[in-house]
Order: C-alpha cells, then structure tokens, then sequence
C-alpha cells in the first residue's frame, strides 16, 4: 500500500553493495533462529547464520541468499553486513550445484578435522543458494 511506513535495508559484502532498497518487511535468518522486523523495530544487533533474506515489498518476496554475518537495526535502518550475499536472480545454480558436489566429496574421503568443517559450510553455503535460487 502506497501509505505503508517503509525502511532502509542495505546489505553489503566485503567485496560489494548487493542491495539498497526501501522496503517494508525484512525476515532474517538470526543466529537464534529467524525473525521479522518492521519499521520502527526497537535497535538490536545480531549475528546471521547461512540462510535466506526475504524481503516483502508491495505485495512481492525477493529472497537474496546470505552467507552468515551481522544485522543491525537502528531508525528504520536494517544493515546486513554479511560475509557475502547474492540476489536470487544473481545466483549461478550450476556453480553451487558443483559446489555442493565437491563439498559432498570432500566430506565422504577421510581429512582433517578442519577440512571436514570447511567442506560442512561450504556445502551448507551451496545448499543455501540452490535454496533461494528457486
Ligand atoms: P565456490 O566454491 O563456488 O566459489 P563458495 O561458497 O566457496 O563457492 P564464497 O566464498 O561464499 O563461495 O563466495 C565467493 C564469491 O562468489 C562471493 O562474491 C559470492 O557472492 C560469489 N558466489 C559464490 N557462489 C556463487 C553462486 N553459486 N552464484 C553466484 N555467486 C556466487
């Protein structure tokens, strides 16, 4: 609805700006589970885990995919620095399919501990994508 309160959502990598848009809902994936915040939402920090943004907009969801990181919510300002993050329209589905199969591969042969921990998240990573592509 044109009269809706909106808020400011920014979402930023280390590597580049993945979204600005003024929008009027925001569902996040937190690291104590998801949660919701509308304009006017009282201030808070916290960490992300590997899981979907979704945007709700005039009626519409845009989900962009988000590889853990920090929100913080403050004046009707939602800022997501995440670790990297990408639009579902900017996802590569054969790369993270690829991915999760390397990941895959990697977890079946015997390693060290940190290359298991390593292939976990990066499989959790592709499965996230393949997620939010779809
Ligand atoms: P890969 O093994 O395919 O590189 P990864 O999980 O190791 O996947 P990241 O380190 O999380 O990749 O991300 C590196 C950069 O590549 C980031 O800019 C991220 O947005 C981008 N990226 C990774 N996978 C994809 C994908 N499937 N589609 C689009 N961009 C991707």
């Amino acid at each position: 609805m044109a009269d809706e309160k909106l808020q400011r959502l920014e979402i930023v990598t280390p590597e580049r700006k993945v979204y600005t848009e003024d929008v009027r809902m925001v569902v996040l994936p937190g690291s104590e589970g998801e949660f919701g915040v509308l304009p006017d939402h009282a201030a808070l920090v916290s960490a992300l885990k590997i899981g979907v943004i979704r945007v709700h907009n005039e009626g519409k969801v845009t989900k962009i995919a988000v590889s853990g990181g920090f929100v913080e919510v403050r004046d009707s300002k939602v800022t997501v620095l995440a670790n990297s993050a990408e639009r579902q329209d900017q996802i590569d589905v054969e790369r993270a399919t690829a991915a999760r199969e390397r990941a895959e591969q990697r977890l079946s042969a015997q390693g060290s501990d940190i290359d298991m921990i390593r292939a976990e998240a990066a499989l959790k990573r592709a499965i996230n994508r393949i997620k939010a592509a779809s």
